[in-house]
């Protein structure tokens, strides 16, 4: 009954997801261009997010899933494809 993924990340299957940013929540920490830099970046202007890839290779997954969870201000979401 209880869910212990708010974003649901921890069932996601490699290959089989999607990114997306809520970039009005974005501090520009920076976290996540360093844990997935193929996926993301840092805009040079204001520092905020920029979504470089919403459907990574299966292979990113590790990778954007440390981005999702070090993100200070929870503005990176991964969702399941349906
Ligand atoms: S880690 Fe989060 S707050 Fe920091 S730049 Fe990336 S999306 Fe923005």
């Amino acid at each position: 009954m209880s869910s212990e993924n708010k974003s649901g990340a921890g069932s996601i299957q490699s290959g089989n997801f999607q990114v997306r940013v809520h970039r009005d929540r974005c501090i520009g920490a920076g976290h996540c261009a360093t844990y997935a830099p193929d996926v993301f970046a840092q805009d040079a202007s204001d520092g905020l997010v920029i979504l470089l890839n919403e459907n990574p290779p299966a292979d990113q997954i590790d990778l954007v899933k440390d981005a999702e969870s070090h993100c200070p201000s929870g503005t990176i979401e991964i969702v399941a494809k349906s």
